[in-house]
């Protein structure tokens, strides 16, 4: 089974460069903000804060793939607009997922960073107009999908001449239920080792407790992780979505200082 565009073989690492920061190089990437985007407010508080803590990019959901259809589904463009206004006004990089091939052409102007859910890593069609734009990816892992089912969807939108993409690893579904799904360690020293492609950790949806999101991002950044993409709010018990996962500012700025501390002393 060969990873013909991927392999270390195959060229150069990959290392991808939005605005001033650059993923992939010495410096860990930090990507952070509320899982969906709920109102301007809110959305311009957290950023102002994200800044603030030396957070590198926003992120928040505004096309959420939720596993109930009657939950909250995001603001959609609305959203995109508010993501647009407050990275106007604050001067950061912003990251959304989008989930339909259809919303790319309008949606990519706004963004900087765009998100591949983990249940759209196997949607071939989107990966391959991804790979006609000229936009980083940031591609999660299927929550079931093996190393290698993972690196081809990686080629598929590359194959199209977009090299710009950014692996995530996010935790995959295990027999184990006491976290929300088992962070797959083992799978950024792999990617490390014999891959080109940079790659970040998701301890929030990795693990579904907030609580275990310092020590997992840690642990993340010694195994290799060029960054970490981390659920945050204001007041997180009052997040529509995934509250139980998501840090507050303060427990924010503490992994934030760890990590740069971390990268001062231990380096790969
Ligand atoms: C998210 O990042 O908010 C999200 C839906 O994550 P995942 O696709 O990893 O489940
Ligand atoms: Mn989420």
């Amino acid at each position: 089974m060969k990873h013909l565009l991927v392999e270390k073989s195959s060229g150069e690492n990959i290392k991808i460069q939005i605005g001033d920061i650059l993923v992939g190089g010495n410096k860990k990437v930090i990507i952070s903000g509320p899982c969906a985007v709920e109102d301007y407010e809110s959305t311009l508080g957290i950023a102002r804060k994200l800044k603030n803590i030396g957070v590198h990019m926003l992120r928040g959901g505004v096309f959420k793939p939720r596993t109930s259809p009657y939950d909250f589904q995001g603001l959609g463009f609305r959203g995109l607009e508010i993501l647009s206004k407050v990275k106007g006004e604050v001067g950061i990089p912003i990251v959304t997922e989008i989930m339909d091939a259809r919303d790319l052409e309008k949606a990519v102007p706004y963004l900087d960073v765009i998100q591949v859910g983990s249940r759209n890593m196997y949607n071939y069609s989107l990966l391959k107009e991804l790979g006609k734009i000229n936009k980083p990816v940031l591609l999660k892992r299927g929550m079931s999908a093996t190393i290698s089912e993972w690196l081809y969807a990686a080629e598929y939108i590359m194959q199209g001449g977009n090299h710009n993409v950014i692996l995530c690893e996010r935790g995959i579904r295990t027999f184990e239920d006491y976290t929300r799904n088992t962070l797959d360690l083992n799978a950024v020293a792999v990617i490390k080792q014999k891959y080109r492609l940079p790659i970040i950790v998701d301890p929030s949806h990795g693990t579904g407790i907030r609580e275990l999101v310092l020590p997992m991002s840690l642990a993340a950044i010694a195994a290799g992780s060029d960054g970490l993409i981390i659920e945050s709010h204001i007041n997180p018990d009052k997040s529509i979505s995934d509250a139980r996962q998501t840090v507050s500012m303060d427990t924010l700025n503490t992994i934030v200082n760890k990590v740069n501390t971390f990268e001062n002393t231990f380096s790969m």
